[in-house]
């Protein structure tokens, strides 16, 4: 059984590669606490959960990394977040039947995107790529070539239990023939990985499957977590932006406002009085905060 709930990071010594193992034990199955997902799509919003944490830890930032597939597919809409603490958050929409398809099927004609929010008007770095082939991994992939234009290779397995990742990377500065063989090289061993072997063994012995003649650097793996970032001053700002007639006739209707965060479930209600008091002027500068 592999280590749960980890991401571990790895080094060729003699390679110009890297490369990620990523397991998703408990948080997996807490997102799939908060939906109920046909078959397909719990598939494929695993996969994009584990991949989401291999792309944030390629990355060097502060804040929340999304993937999004958005489509006119009947699979309209998939989300995956991992922030730079390895906190991880997902779902996905849908409407009507959804068969045993691959991504294409399923996501429709649409796009990938990737984006970096690093908070408080921070900058946001956003990659969008097609939709292309029939796996995400193909996508995810095609969107390493276009828009980051480091040669990255993904391997995903995602089950009902688990959801697994491994990612390879051809170190950015790395030119020329060399470089191009050890490339080649890793990915061809690479393939030789089987979904059971990615989602059933320890990442030591994933790696000596593979690699057992090339020296690596295993670095200590670390904790990935399921953690919801929804809070009560972002369901406000929420509704602060639907207006006060909008809210006003919510209260009207159903004499109290419930907003529930659909990545966790949990249920942020106001009454009345909560909704007045949303309108009512703060005073702002120096010394008050108004960002909660
Ligand atoms: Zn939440």
């Amino acid at each position: 059984m592999h280590d749960a709930d980890r991401l571990r990071k790895f080094l060729f010594e003699h390679l110009p590669v890297r490369g990620e193992l990523v397991h998703l034990d408990q948080a997996w199955r807490q997102v799939l606490d908060n939906g109920e997902y046909p078959p397909a799509i719990r598939v494929l919003l695993g996969e994009a959960l584990a991949a989401s944490v291999l792309l944030a830890s390629t990355l060097k930032f502060d804040g929340l990394l999304t993937l999004q597939l958005a489509g006119d597919g009947p699979m309209h809409l998939l989300v995956a977040q991992c922030s730079s603490d390895q906190e991880v958050r997902g779902l996905a929409k849908w409407r009507g039947e959804v068969g045993d398809a691959g991504l294409e099927t399923l996501a429709g004609s649409g796009r990938l995107t990737i984006g970096v929010d690093t908070g408080k008007g921070g900058e946001r770095y956003q990659g969008i790529v097609p939709i292309t082939g029939n796996s995400l991994a193909e996508s995810l992939e095609t969107y390493f070539r276009q828009s980051v234009q480091v040669p990255t290779r993904l391997w995903l397995e995602s089950g009902r239990q688990a959801a697994s990742g491994m990612l390879l990377q051809r170190l950015p500065e790395a030119y020329g023939d060399e470089a191009e063989l050890a490339w080649e090289h890793v990915q061809a061993l690479a393939d030789t990985l089987s979904g059971d072997e990615l989602a059933g063994l320890q990442d030591e012995a994933i790696l000596r499957r593979l690699f057992s003649e090339d020296d690596l650097r295993l670095f200590d793996s670390i904790p990935v977590a399921f953690r919801c970032s929804c809070s009560q001053g972002r369901v406000e700002t929420t509704l602060k932006m639907l207006g006060r007639d909008e809210l006003d006739q919510l209260i009207a209707e159903q004499g109290r406002v419930d907003v529930r965060c659909e990545f966790c479930n949990r249920l942020y209600r106001f009454d009345p009085v909560d909704t007045a008091s949303l309108f009512v002027e703060m005073p702002t500068g120096p010394g008050y905060d108004t960002l909660h």
